[in-house]
């Protein structure tokens, strides 16, 4: 039963009235008031405290509506905190069945949570690994790098750090304010058919070179004697077929070498002095054979070098020369310059020939990838050559540009980044004894 303040006081003053203090009746009436309010405030206290869901304790009028009104909402956040937790165990449920690893990694670099792919594919153990900085656990070089360098567009392949045979795809996406997670994904079937795909044309390449060194041989041979013309003239066309295919044979045997590995093998100093002047004579024979009457010219306004793979960067710039011999309509200018600045070194080529549309541009570099199919075949291209260009300059650290206009002529550059260079560095207009007008 519930009884208000007043209520109290009246009824203790009327008691107290009977024995002549009514006053001492009032107090004593609100003395009993208060203490029924501690009473029930010392009930709802250890209710509230103990939370397990029981009924509140009995109470009428204010006190039994507040407790009503208290165990309802305690009942709607059970109920809440049920169906959060029932979402979030499916979550872990759904992410603990996945076959990639995935990994919640704070904003101090510490790990917060993982699936159970991740204890397999990155050794990490529930048990001792919570709570502790990735870079701890994980501790590849490239994969610290990777981590650390925060762009994360491109994904990161390395082995798995518990089984060298695992090869491990890494994708990592922000969110949150500066958390990460990190996906782990198994790509050792992609990567083994990546690698029988390139053992196939590694292996088919080198299989063709023998029946056409054979074949080359007895051309040469039947093109030295004196043949009715008809003949000669087809002996002649097989024999130009016979080098395309050669040719091709040894772009594709290239390629398969550089996709055989992401690293620069042998790297050291190149003599750039001497290897373009080698390309610069080169490409004056061509222009001779071709009988295109091109004026090339050659300018080294920079005395520093690159480290790299000699044959591979030989391979590289000798394709982009070769290319404007070819593709420039006679009587054209080529120039071709190795200057350095504050960004690093730069080759360039240059021609002043048919140029291209700005639609084909951003495809050159795809194997096979031709402009003009009759034109690349009558140039004795295999369509190949931007493909290696751009593969030897992305192993070298560097990168190619290509800016051409129809009609106006193209200009082909390779970017290299200062740690790339050796010797003198900066620009030097005073070193250009090697310009040589064709
Ligand atoms: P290809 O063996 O056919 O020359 P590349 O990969 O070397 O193959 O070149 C791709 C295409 O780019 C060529 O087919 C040609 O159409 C175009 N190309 C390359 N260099 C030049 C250039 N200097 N001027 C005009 N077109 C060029």
């Amino acid at each position: 039963m519930f009884v208000s303040l007043g209520t109290s006081a009246l009824a203790g003053a009327g008691v107290g009235l009977l024995f002549g203090v009514p006053a001492w009746g009032a107090a004593a009436g609100l003395l009993g008031w208060g203490a029924y309010q501690i009473r029930q405030f010392q009930k709802l206290e250890t209710w509230l405290r103990n939370n397990d869901g029981t009924a509140p304790p009995e109470a009428n009028g204010h006190w039994g509506e507040l407790l009503d009104e208290l165990a309802r909402m305690q009942k709607a956040d059970r109920k809440r905190e049920q169906a959060l937790q029932a979402v979030i165990r499916r979550f872990q449920q759904s992410s603990a069945a996945l076959q990639d690893a995935i990994v919640i990694i704070d904003r101090s670099n510490n790990l917060e949570w993982w699936n159970r792919s991740a204890d397999k594919l990155l050794g990490l153990k529930a048990t001792s690994d919570r709570g502790k900085p990735v870079m701890n656990l994980l501790r590849d070089p490239r994969f610290i790098r990777y981590f650390r360098k925060g762009r994360y567009n491109e994904p990161l392949e390395l082995p798995s750090p518990v089984n060298n045979d695992l090869h491990l795809q890494y994708q990592i996406t922000v969110f949150g304010e500066g958390d990460r997670l990190l996906v782990a994904r198994d790509i050792t079937r992609l990567m083994r058919l990546e690698q029988t795909r390139q053992d196939f044309v590694a292996n088919a390449s080198h299989e063709l070179r023998t029946p056409l060194t054979v074949i080359r041989g007895y051309l040469e041979t039947f093109l030295d004697q004196d043949l009715p013309r008809p003949l000669a003239r087809a002996m002649g066309q097989m024999q130009a077929q016979a080098r395309r295919m050669e040719n091709l044979v040894n772009d594709l045997l290239l390629l398969s070498r550089l996709d055989a590995s992401n690293h620069i093998a042998d790297e050291h100093r190149i003599q750039l002095k001497q290897m373009l002047n080698q390309i610069y004579q080169d490409a004056l024979a061509l222009n001779q054979t071709l009988e295109k009457d091109h004026s090339i010219n050659l300018q080294l306004d920079s005395g520093a070098d690159v480290t790299g793979q000699e044959l591979e960067l030989h391979s590289a710039f000798s394709n982009l020369v070769f290319n404007a011999v070819r593709y420039t309509p006679a009587q054209g200018n080529i120039q071709l310059r190795w200057w350095t600045d504050a960004r690093g070194g730069h080759f360039s080529v240059s021609d002043d020939g048919i140029g291209i549309e700005s639609v084909h541009i951003p495809r050159l570099t795809e194997r096979f990838y031709r402009v003009d199919e009759s034109r690349s075949s009558s140039s004795g291209g295999t369509g190949l050559g931007l493909a290696i260009v751009k593969h030897v300059l992305v192993r070298h650290g560097a990168h190619l540009t290509i800016d051409s206009r129809p009609g106006e002529g193209s200009t082909f550059s390779c970017h290299f980044p200062t740690e790339m260079l050796v010797g003198a560095s900066g620009t030097h207009p005073a070193e250009t004894p090697d310009a040589q007008p064709h």
